[in-house]
C-alpha cells in the first residue's frame, strides 16, 4: 500500500495538498445504539451508515439494496456481535471483506453475561463470562453469550475509545478529534450512569417481566433484576409452556409490570395478562425505537429504560 504513494512524491508541489487531504472513512454500523456511539466519536466530521433500519429486529433481517451498498462501500464496519446478527457475518464476508471489522463484544474488557435459562430468573444468578480470556481472539467459545451488551453503559464507555482508535487508524489526521470526542462521550455516560443509579436505588426490588431476554446488562449495571422474560433471547415466539410459567410467576410473586416491546407481538402480552391487574402499557425496548438517530440516541435509550422501571414502581 505505502509503496503506491511514492510516485506522488515526485509530483509538482502544487499537487501535494490534494494528496495530503485526509478523507474521513466511510463507516457502516448495525443498530441505532451503535450508530449513536459512532456519531458521538465522529462529531462534525461525518456520520455512519445504518445497515439495520430503526424499529427492525437485528436477530433476523434482510438488507435493502441501499443498505447492502453501504456495507460494500464501508472502510470500517462497526457492529455488536456475530451472535446478535448471524446473517450479517455472511454479508460482511461477501460485501465488506476489505473493510476493517470492529466487533464490539470482542473489545478487551467488555463485560459478558450468559443468557439465563428458563422463563423465570432466579435472584442473584447472573453469570459473568468476563473472566474468560478475550485477549485471545482465536477463542470464540461464546455458546450462550448474551449479545445485548450495549445496554451496559460501561461497555459503551469502553467501546467509545475503541471506535476512536479504529477511526484514527484509518484517518490519522483526525485522530485527536476522534479521541477528544470519545473522551467527552465517556464523561457524559459516567454522569448519566451515576444519576440513573441514584434514582433507581430508590425503587429497588421493583418486580417486572421483560418481553425478551435482552436487558440483562442493564439490570446488572443498575442492580434492577427482572423476574423473567416472556420470549427467548432471540425474541422468537414463546412456547405455550413458557407462557404458562410466566403467568404463574406473575400471580405468585405479585409482579407489578410486564413490559412490552413495540417490535414484537404486543397482542400476546394483552391476551396473556388481561385482567390480572399487572401493568402492561409500559414500553421497554433495547434499540431506541422512536428516538432521533444521532449521538443523543444512546443516552436517551438508557435513560428511557430507567424511566420504565421508575414508572413501573410508581403504583
Ligand atoms: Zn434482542
Amino acid at each position: 500500500m505505502r509503496n503506491r504513494l511514492l510516485p506522488f512524491l515526485s509530483l509538482p508541489v502544487l499537487m501535494l495538498p490534494a494528496v495530503a487531504m485526509a478523507e474521513v472513512p466511510s463507516v457502516a454500523v448495525d443498530i441505532p445504539p451503535v450508530h449513536s456511539l459512532v456519531s458521538r466519536v465522529m462529531g462534525e466530521l461525518g456520520s455512519p451508515d445504518l445497515v439495520i433500519q430503526p424499529g427492525a429486529s437485528p436477530h433476523g433481517y434482510s438488507m435493502r439494496p441501499s443498505e447492502a451498498r453501504s456495507l460494500a462501500d464501508a472502510d470500517v464496519m462497526i457492529f455488536v456481535s456475530d451472535e446478535l446478527t448471524p446473517w450479517l457475518a455472511k454479508a460482511r464476508e461477501t460485501l465488506a471483506a476489505d473493510a476493517d471489522a470492529v466487533e464490539l463484544m470482542e473489545v478487551p474488557g467488555t463485560l459478558h453475561l450468559r443468557y439465563r435459562e428458563g422463563a423465570t430468573f432466579e435472584a442473584h444468578h447472573d453469570e459473568h463470562d468476563d473472566h474468560d480470556s478475550h485477549d485471545d481472539h482465536h477463542e470464540h467459545a461464546h455458546a450462550g453469550m448474551n449479545p445485548h451488551g450495549w445496554l451496559d453503559p460501561m461497555n459503551a464507555r469502553l467501546w467509545l475509545a475503541e471506535i476512536a482508535e479504529s477511526l484514527a487508524a484509518r484517518d490519522p489526521e483526525h485522530a485527536a478529534t476522534y479521541r477528544r470526542n470519545a473522551q467527552a462521550g465517556q464523561w457524559e455516560l459516567d454522569a448519566m450512569t451515576e444519576s440513573l443509579s441514584a434514582r433507581l436505588a430508590q425503587v429497588q426490588g421493583t418486580r417486572y417481566i421483560v418481553f425478551h431476554d435482552a436487558y440483562q446488562y442493564f439490570e446488572h449495571r443498575f442492580d434492577a433484576p427482572a423476574s423473567g422474560a416472556i420470549s427467548l433471547g432471540d425474541a422468537s415466539t414463546p412456547s405455550p409452556a413458557r407462557v404458562k410459567e410466566i403467568q404463574a410467576r406473575v400471580a405468585r410473586d405479585n409482579i407489578q409490570c410486564v413490559f412490552r416491546e413495540p417490535q414484537y407481538n404486543p397482542a400476546l402480552i394483552e391476551s396473556v395478562f388481561e385482567g390480572t391487574g399487572v401493568k402492561t402499557s409500559i414500553v421497554f425496548e433495547p434499540l431506541g425505537v422512536g428516538l432521533e438517530l444521532g449521538e443523543t440516541l444512546y443516552p436517551q435509550l438508557i435513560e428511557r429504560l430507567g424511566q420504565g422501571i421508575l414508572q413501573c414502581a410508581d403504583a
